[in-house]
């Protein structure tokens, strides 16, 4: 569906393209943090190169030698597994991140049960309040659950995302939308891979070992963020691209920018950061000028006025 899109033309209303898609990539070699969450972003072409290193796939002496440079920019759930990989790799040189990880899947694992069924308690709560039908939809919809949960070895593993889905359809009919976000908002606290150590460690523990050495880094890869999203006829250069890493970007989906805010509530000072770092590189010569000034506008509006960049000092000589 978003095919059509593909080509776009430089329209009367539409100002030129400030920067190229290699300019804009460019700008990921000089430790941008992200817009959203501030970390620091690593060069997407960096990350392509790690796809063919054999060693990731290896023992985890090795893996963890290869992937120590990356450290600084791993993000806080990754850095503790990366850490748990070192210490353990001393122990076991030999064996590869995934041997590794099915040591330590039982214990996370019944900790993230913890956490999950605490969770489901809450929502299950709501058939108390909730209209009959949708009540035992949800009565339904916990017991295939806390069949997937409670069960040692079940057929699928549990997902998050799939969970919260089914929810939402559940809930699409209720009229009272405060207590619809509110069950919504309880279920969004489900731990993510990127959240809790002992979730990334029960996902990634059916994985193999060079793509559980790539999920410790992929977060922190430097991405370009569809301001306004393709699906809503965004544009597909740097008049409509924010620079985000990997996690914010497949996070926000194709919410609008007031969600993703609600979402990380420091985004506003993150994109300060994110454009005084543009402008003391425009200074030196690196970047535009105008890509600067369309990134604060086109933000200023998406996100209803709540990112208020202040560029001033693109002005002072
Ligand atoms: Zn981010």
């Amino acid at each position: 569906m978003e095919k059509k899109n593909k080509k776009t033309l430089n329209t009367p209303e539409c100002p030129p393209i400030p920067l190229t898609r290699k300019e804009l990539k460019d700008l990921f070699n000089y430790h941008i943090p992200c817009l959203c969450c501030g970390e620091e972003m690593l060069h997407p072409d960096i990350y392509m190169q790690m796809l063919d290193m054999k060693e990731l796939g290896g023992n985890a002496a090795n893996a963890v030698k290869f992937l120590e440079p990356y450290e600084g920019i791993m993000h806080s759930v990754e850095k503790q597994v990366f850490n748990m990989f070192k210490t353990m790799s001393k122990k076991y040189p030999n064996k590869n991140f995934q041997e590794l990880l099915i040591m330590k899947k039982d214990i996370h694992e019944l900790a993230l049960v913890k956490i999950q069924s605490s969770i489901f308690n809450k929502v299950s709560f709501y058939r108390r309040i909730l209209p009959k039908k949708m009540a035992r939809q949800l009565r339904k919809l916990m017991i295939k659950t806390n069949d997937i949960i409670f069960d040692p070895e079940p057929h699928k593993p549990f997902s998050r995302r799939i969970f919260i889905n089914k929810l939402k359809n559940i809930l699409k009919q209720l009229e009272n939308k405060k207590l619809k976000n509110e069950i919504i908002e309880i279920a969004r606290r489900l731990p993510r891979s990127s959240d809790e150590v002992c979730a990334f460690v029960v996902k990634n523990a059916r994985k193999k070992p060079e793509v559980i050495a790539l999920n410790l880094i992929h977060p922190s890869v430097g991405t370009f963020e569809h301001l306004t999203p393709r699906c809503m006829k965004g544009l597909n250069n740097s008049l409509n691209f924010g620079l985000e890493c990997s996690y914010c970007n497949n996070s926000r989906h194709h919410y609008p920018i007031p969600i993703q805010i609600e979402e990380n509530p420091y985004m506003p000072q993150n994109a300060q950061i994110q454009a005084d770092k543009l402008i003391s590189l425009y200074k030196k010569g690196i970047g535009k000028k105008e890509y600067i000034e369309n990134l604060r506008e086109v933000l200023y509006w998406l996100s209803d006025r709540t990112i208020d960049l202040d560029i001033s000092k693109l002005y002072i000589s």
